[in-house]
């Protein structure tokens, strides 16, 4: 039996494993619910709600196809035993996925002896590519994949014939986001049509502020992340679109755009710059109170409370609000990279550990992309939400508040009426610790190129201006 095997890859159209197993004759889809993945990890219900979306999404496409999505929940070692005695033989067909293939190769399928085959995604396997171009050119050379007329099992065990909707209630910890994006192929389809039909010309327009920032970026983050569209297919149609393109500033922004996917494909496929590591940070862990606080969106230092706010009920931020983020939780709270990527991954409808790891790695060693990372969290907001806009729709103790004293309450005569807390940690104190954990970034030049395609990343601007 021909099993393809999905996991972050939620679609019919380009998929290799499916297009390869078709060829062979019957083939079964499966999604296996590892409980070791989505019990107590950083998997939440956010997470989970939107991969049940799209897998009914692709439980009918695939049905247009000939076929049928099979779901069942166990662990993946445990399942294709199972599937290998009911059928006698199997062959498992999934796509390649950095941080997953390891383990699937040696704890599962290869220890326990069965074939498989892994489709070279296009991260992982050209992982040789060492600049912008050179990756264009070689996905201008690869085409689309058309989803393929499937032919359905004949015999089925039992215990594989349950109803999909049985799964809608799967229990999961965490909460879901009342305004997250709904999961699926054809919501991926549209958010990328309704990207090239006119926001793209917009796109990271700073100057519209954060509250406009959710209109003027792709929000393809999640698509992508669990694969309702693959990577391919976004580059190829940004790369028509580029060739259309009638303005400059159409081809800017386009640039812009393939410059992010570009970002993405080095996160998959490419270690670490090794360059500013020099840091003098001991990562410790949170306290209680201090953990309840940072959940919670109440540190008091408002442009922090007011992204945890925006992403605990929106599940996504633009990715500048991510680096201060990080950079305030890393660096000037110095609180252990690991608790940092478990904290900000729940929250994260679009959560690929591949670039949160990475993401991380750059924030805690002052190396952000294309960004200006404003370290003093005081600045940071100001710079970023100059008109408090931001803030006061997250913090409604602050909504009333003058612009001045919106970033900085505690200056407020009045500020002990509000009921919004005193900082947990005084913010010039924050901006010493930052100064002082990174020596090398103070050593830098203050201001740094505006782009750099050919390595997909960009220092930072700006890093200690008073
Ligand atoms: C601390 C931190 C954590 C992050 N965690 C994630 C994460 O878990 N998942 C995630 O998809 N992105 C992550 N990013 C990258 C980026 O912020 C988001 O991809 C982006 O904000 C998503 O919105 P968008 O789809 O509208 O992006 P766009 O700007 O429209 O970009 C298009 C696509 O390019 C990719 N992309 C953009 N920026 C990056 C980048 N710096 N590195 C790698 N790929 C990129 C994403 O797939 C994105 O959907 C993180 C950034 C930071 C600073």
């Amino acid at each position: 039996m021909n099993i393809v095997w999905y996991r972050r890859d939620l679609r019919v159209n380009d998929h290799l494993p499916l297009s390869t197993a078709a060829k062979y004759g019957e083939v079964l889809p499966l999604y296996i619910i590892e409980p070791s993945l989505w019990q107590g990890g950083i998997y939440s219900a956010r997470h989970y709600a939107f991969v049940f979306e799209s897998l009914e999404e692709l439980s009918v496409r695939l049905a247009e196809m000939g076929g049928c999505l099979f779901v069942t929940i166990g662990e993946a070692e445990n399942v294709f035993r199972k599937l290998e005695e009911a059928y006698g033989t199997i062959k498992v067909f999934f796509h390649k996925e950095k941080e997953l293939s390891k383990s699937i190769r040696y704890h599962c399928l290869e220890k326990i002896g069965i074939p498989f085959q892994e489709a070279p995604s296009l991260n992982g396997e050209k992982a040789t590519i060492q600049s912008k171009m050179k990756w264009i050119r070689v996905l201008e050379g690869e085409s689309e994949l058309a989803p393929p007329k499937l032919k359905l099992p004949e015999r089925l065990p039992d215990w594989l014939s349950e109803p999909l909707g049985k799964f809608r209630n799967y229990h999961v910890p965490g909460d879901l986001i009342p305004l997250g994006q709904p999961g699926g192929e054809r919501k991926a389809e549209e958010t990328l049509q309704s990207f090239f039909k006119g926001r793209y010309m917009m796109y990271e327009g700073k100057e519209e502020g954060l509250l406009k920032a959710s209109n003027y970026s792709s929000r393809l983050s999640p698509y992508l992340a669990w694969g309702n569209i693959s990577a391919k297919t976004v580059v190829k149609k940004s790369l028509g679109e580029l060739k259309e393109a009638k303005t400059e500033e159409a081809r800017k922004a386009i640039n812009s755009f393939l410059d992010s996917l570009y970002s993405r494909f080095l996160a998959y496929g490419n270690s670490l710059p090794q360059k500013n590591r020099q840091l003098t940070i001991e990562e410790k862990s949170w306290n209680r109170d201090e953990q309840e606080r940072i959940q919670t969106g109440r540190t008091g230092i408002p442009i922090i409370d007011a992204s945890v706010v925006s992403l605990t009920k929106t599940g996504w931020l633009p990715y500048s609000l991510r680096a201060v983020l990080a950079t305030f939780l890393c660096n000037g709270l110095q609180l252990d990279k690991q608790l940092v990527k478990e904290f900000l991954g729940s929250l994260l409808q679009d959560y690929d550990p591949c670039i949160l790891d990475r993401e991380l790695e750059l924030c805690a060693s002052f190396s952000g992309k294309r960004i200006t990372v404003y370290f003093h969290p005081v600045r940071a907001g100001k710079k970023l939400d100059s008109d408090g806009a931001f803030i006061k729709r997250y913090i409604p103790e602050l909504a009333s508040l003058p612009i001045k004293y919106v970033h900085e309450p505690w200056r407020y005569t009045g500020f002990y009426t509000l009921g919004y807390p005193v900082p947990m940690k005084d913010p010039d104190t924050i901006f010493k610790t930052i100064k002082l954990s990174a020596p090398a970034a103070e050593n830098r030049p203050k201001k740094y190129p505006q782009s750099s395609p050919e390595i997909g990343e960009q220092l930072s601007m700006d890093l200690f201006d008073e």
